[in-house]
């Protein structure tokens, strides 16, 4: 952990002007208006950041086209690679203070929360793709005898990643380490509103040896850059990581250009269920608070619907609402706060409309709700919890990617199976109970990506990530990754 005397060493330093990394050469003038960078721990100007277009597009998949074609990277020896991305975890981690407080400054979250989940996890996800290199084996098919069918696993060529605002090294770590583990170039468009780190992580990789035009940083808005890159005729696969509103455009842009494939890594609404029997009352109140609050509910997996079963209803969503009310909400670059900033302005605005709308439609505010510490010039919210909320109400329903809670009170295991799979969305969810039956009943049932049982929120690189229905396709981290960004190829040989 951070001591707070090295954050305010690092909290003020300038920033200069970012953009572009295309070929291994800085450019933070790029073409059309800068973005102008806003902190939203005090809402000041942080830097400007350039933004693209569609030609300056192409010359980055041109370039990673190339770089890809000769072999640079993608002849490596597995063991080459393998060096060169421990490497890059290596320095990572010597920047991980660095890397941390510029991320906070440009996004918000709580220092503690983002040492640990930007540079900490980007490191030790770096390191397991590092490992992947020397081990992806082709594979011999059972043929006849006479012949020999061989598998081939190939790189794909070149590789798009756009990554969102909330974690943006964690998430770009799990595109960029298996991309690059498996030998492809790549060309990754940070998000707009928080890309500071994402580039300087970029850079180190460079520092770490990796051969310029392989991996290629095109900064930029979404309508500009990242509709270039959907529309794109020479990205071979484009993961992202995003909102469902433009993973939809993605899909359709790639449909309308060169079929590229997209894997899409979308939002959530997901149930965190407290049965009567959970083996531990406070436990399951202290998850199901972090569960949706930490990181002001800006978290992909944030268990934003809680379903608690009617015998202990009232009780427990007191004991929630209590345990809201005593996070600590300000400033994300002093340590002890637990919460720090709402991303934007936007999104601030977005978080009240949907509490107000909740309460419009029926839902009844058990605490929290208001906008906080104004007079910083940040964005800070109350986390609220709204209980009596039904299927047909809109807080149930859609994704608001703050921090307000749905409560929803059930009467049996069928009907809590019911509601947990009645949104659109499929990415995770949480059971509490000490009936193992339950647990696995519930494991089958709910159709969801990730489930945690008597916990929520803890699942490592070593295990998938990823969501069905309209939480998207594919999966980031583990080894299942990788086929993402591998061809295979059929050999069939006649001896
Ligand atoms: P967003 O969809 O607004 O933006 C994501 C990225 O897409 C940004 O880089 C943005 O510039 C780019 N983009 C915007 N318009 C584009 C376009 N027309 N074409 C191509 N790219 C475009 O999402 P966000 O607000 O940055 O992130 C929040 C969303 O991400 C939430 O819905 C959240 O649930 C989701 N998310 C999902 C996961 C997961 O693993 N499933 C993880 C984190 C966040």
């Amino acid at each position: 952990m951070l001591d707070q005397a090295t954050i305010d060493s690092l909290r003020h330093a300038d920033v200069a002007p970012a953009g572009h990394l295309i070929d291994g050469k800085r450019d933070a003038v790029g073409v059309g208006d800068p973005i102008e960078v806003i902190s939203p721990i005090d809402g000041s100007h942080l830097t400007s950041l350039a933004d693209g277009d569609a030609a300056l597009v192409d010359h980055a998949v041109t370039v990673a086209r190339a770089a890809f074609d000769d072999g640079r990277w993608s002849k490596m020896p597995p063991a080459g690679r393998k060096a060169v991305l421990h490497r890059w975890a290596d320095l990572v981690q010597a920047n991980a203070a660095e890397l941390a407080v510029l991320g906070v400054r440009d996004n918000g979250t709580e220092i503690g929360m983002a040492f640990r989940a930007e540079p900490g996890s980007a490191a030790a996800t770096l390191r397991y793709y590092a490992e992947v290199c020397d081990k992806i084996y082709g594979e011999i098919a059972p043929t006849p005898d006479g012949i020999l069918g061989m598998i081939h696993k190939e790189p794909v060529g070149v590789v798009g990643a756009i990554i969102p605002w909330n974690f943006p090294l964690m998430i770009g770590a799990w595109k960029l380490g298996p991309a690059l583990a498996c030998g492809n170039s790549v060309v990754i468009k940070p998000p707009e509103s928080a890309a500071l780190s994402l580039i300087r992580m970029c850079e180190l990789a460079h520092e770490a040896g990796l051969p310029p035009g392989v991996l290629n940083v095109v900064t930029g808005r979404g309508e500009t850059v990242g509709e270039a890159m959907s529309l794109s005729m020479g990205i071979d696969v484009l993961v992202f990581t995003g909102s469902g509103a433009v993973g939809r455009r993605i899909m359709a842009n790639a449909a309308a250009s060169n079929l590229k494939r997209t894997y899409l890594e979308l939002g959530g609404k997901s149930a965190n269920i407290v049965f009567a029997d959970s083996p531990d009352m406070d436990a399951a109140v202290a998850g199901a608070v972090s569960a949706i609050f930490r990181n002001s509910g800006q978290v992909c997996v944030a268990g934003s619907r809680l379903l608690v079963e009617a015998s202990i209803h009232d009780e427990f969503v007191a004991a929630v609402a209590a345990g809201a009310a005593k996070l600590k909400i300000g400033d994300p670059l002093t340590v002890g706060n637990d919460v720090g900033a709402v991303h934007s302005q936007g999104q601030l605005d977005k978080n009240l409309a949907a509490l107000a709308r909740a309460g419009e439609e029926g839902g009844r505010i058990e605490g929290g709700g208001a906008r906080l510490h104004a007079d910083s010039g940040g964005f800070y919210m109350e986390p609220a919890v709204v209980s009596g909320v039904a299927p047909t109400h809109d807080l149930f329903r859609n994704e608001v990617f703050g921090p307000v809670l749905a409560v929803t009170s059930f009467a049996d295991e069928a009907e809590a199976l019911r509601l947990s799979n009645a949104t659109d969305y499929g990415l995770a969810g949480g059971v509490w109970t000490s009936d193992l039956g339950r647990a696995h009943r519930m494991i089958g049932g709910m159709k969801t990506g990730v489930i945690n049982v008597n916990g929520y929120g803890a699942v490592d690189v070593t295990a998938p990530l990823g969501g069905v229905k309209q939480s998207g396709n594919g999966h980031d981290k583990s080894l299942h990754a990788v086929d993402k960004y591998i061809d295979l190829k059929t050999a069939w040989i006649q001896l």
